[in-house]
């Protein structure tokens, strides 16, 4: 029987099991294709950090004895869409049967499953043997609720069902689930922060191709030292760093920003897990075994904050998006219809804060958690910016938007759009909170004590207005309480000029 097996450019498993033998009756078929750098304006990186990982893996693949096609974006023969070149590779192969992994994105599940229910040969849908849970696990396990879901919840149980960090008796390590509360401290400087890790590969043939195919792209071009993988072997790298460097400070200073270290203790490796050149078992074991090995100089937290993101939040996001799309991808809890500030797409903006996050994220198709969340997120929200144009800017800009992680962290926990499915408050912050958890403020044209007068930092009346705005649908929420016992002790006469300072800036905003 001659089987296609269809690899898609986010299925760069070194370690499938497709793998584990090698048959001539078998012909891989991966591809760079128009649809795919254009359904949404990326930055170069993302394209380049993409076609580079596939064509790498493409020749390790190869390299081990497979029959394998590789299109090039550049080839004449490829026609740049999904259904049209498996058409053309079913007909070449002359093949009985076609196999593909499950894609992890909605938009890709639908046009596989149209292609499958017109071809006269049986195409199966099998596992891309990455994930800790099941596409519809979460769907189960939430069977009974629409929402709002406890991340903790989730935890808990995906740490007992492959028992991660537990003692003999099911509990866990250090008496606690959680080291939260001994997350949340600013690095001012003065103690060292990591080196920087940098890809050594060559990146410079595939730039090239980018270039000839003339499709779109924004941000800064980089083909030397890329903050990417494109190995595994580059991956490990990776890794091996983050453990050396990252992780004995990571929950520390996770909450942190400032603006010499974009990536401080952050481990970088999101691209690398979301293309699967690396699986998150391992990278949790890995961690967990540097942690064994140094238990006198690493506390608990580092290595709790850090497996919490991988088995908790990435898993969980992924849950909600197939337990909700494609509404998911249509919620728009508050309403809001502004267009993205044009500086999104350059960082031309005197607010410091959001100038470093832009500019940063534009050097380097990256930037860590805080930032997207609790800058260029939380203004968006703020600024009651439409949430279908804050993902087209998140799932373009970084490397690591893959949309099932993209679009329930934006539209989901940044934009509340979903009216609280995956966060439990919407995620808004005052100039304070900056001003405590980074060095931005004190490089700003504006003042972050200031609410009024022309130096007054946008933030503060944004944040008040958003929350007297959205009363009705935020007032009851409880984690809400200590804002709105604030703002009802707050006399009539200031909210009101909260709101008219706030309604001046939304005026301005393509100025400030
Ligand atoms: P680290 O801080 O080192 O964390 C380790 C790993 O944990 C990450 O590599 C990632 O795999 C996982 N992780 C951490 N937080 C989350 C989270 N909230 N959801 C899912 N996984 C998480 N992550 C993406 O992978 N792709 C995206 O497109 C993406 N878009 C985001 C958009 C917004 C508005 C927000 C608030 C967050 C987004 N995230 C996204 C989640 C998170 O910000 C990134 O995973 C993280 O910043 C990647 O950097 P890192 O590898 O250094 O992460
Ligand atoms: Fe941002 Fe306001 Fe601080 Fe400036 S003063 S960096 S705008 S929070």
């Amino acid at each position: 029987m001659r089987i296609l097996r269809l690899i898609l450019g986010d299925q760069l498993n070194y370690k499938h099991s497709w793998f584990s033998r090698r048959d001539p009756d078998i012909l891989y078929l991966m591809m760079e294709i128009r649809q795919e750098t254009d359904y949404v304006l990326h930055h170069a990186q993302k394209i380049l950090a993409f076609f580079g990982a596939m064509r790498a893996f493409a020749d390790y693949i190869k390299a081990c004895g497979h029959h394998l096609v590789y299109l090039k974006i550049t080839d004449s023969e490829n026609r740049q869409n999904l259904p049209d070149n498996l058409d053309l590779w079913v007909k070449r192969w002359r093949a009985d049967r076609v196999e593909y992994m499950e894609p992890d994105e909605y938009r890709l599940d639908q046009q596989l499953k149209m292609w499958a229910k017109k071809q006269k040969i049986p195409v199966v849908c099998l596992s891309a043997e990455h994930f800790l849970t099941g596409r519809h696990d979460f769907a189960h396990m939430f069977e009974k609720s629409d929402g709002p879901y406890i991340m903790e919840r989730f935890y808990r149980k995906i740490r007992r069902k492959y028992h991660l960090m537990l003692d003999s008796h099911g509990k866990p390590w250090g008496g606690r689930w959680n080291f939260d509360k001994e997350n949340r401290h600013f690095f001012k400087g003065g103690k060292e922060a990591p080196p920087v890790w940098e890809s050594s590969a060559d990146w410079e043939s595939v730039w090239r191709d980018i270039e000839v195919s003339q499709c779109q792209w924004f941000g800064e071009v980089k083909t030397k030292n890329l903050g990417f993988p494109q190995t595994r072997q580059e991956a490990l790298n990776l890794l091996n760093h983050f453990l050396r460097w990252g992780l004995p400070h990571f929950g520390t200073f996770q909450d942190s920003m400032n603006e010499a270290y974009p990536f401080l203790w952050h481990s970088r490796l999101s691209f690398a897990l979301n293309v699967k050149m690396l699986h998150p078992m391992e990278v949790v074991l890995a961690a967990l075994q540097a942690y064994q090995s140094s238990q006198d100089r690493m506390s608990l937290s580092q290595l709790e904050g850090f497996v919490r993101q991988i088995v908790g939040w990435r898993e969980f996001m992924r849950g909600i998006y197939w337990k909700h799309m494609p509404a998911f991808a249509t919620l728009n809890f508050f309403g809001h219809e502004r267009p993205l500030p044009s500086w999104y797409w350059n960082g031309r903006t005197r607010m410091h804060c959001l100038h470093v996050c832009i500019r940063d994220s534009l050097r380097n198709a990256y930037a860590h958690h805080i930032q997207r969340l609790m800058i260029t997120g939380a203004f968006c929200l703020l600024a009651g910016v439409h949430p279908d144009e804050v993902d087209r800017w998140y799932l373009g800009i970084y490397a690591d938007a893959v949309e099932w992680v993209q679009i329930t962290n934006t539209r989901g926990m940044s934009q509340y759009a979903d009216g609280g499915l995956t966060a439990t408050k919407p995620y808004a912050g005052s100039a304070a909170y900056i001003n405590r958890m980074s060095d931005y403020c004190s490089s700003c044209y504006y003042d972050p004590h200031e609410k009024f007068g022309p130096r007054a930092c946008p933030w503060n009346a944004l944040f008040w207005n958003f929350f007297i705005q959205h009363r009705e649908k935020l007032q009851k929420n409880p984690r809400l309480g200590p804002v709105y016992r604030n703002l009802n002790r707050m006399p009539q006469e200031m909210q009101g000029r909260l709101v008219e300072k706030a309604g001046q800036v939304l005026e301005d905003l393509e100025k400030i």
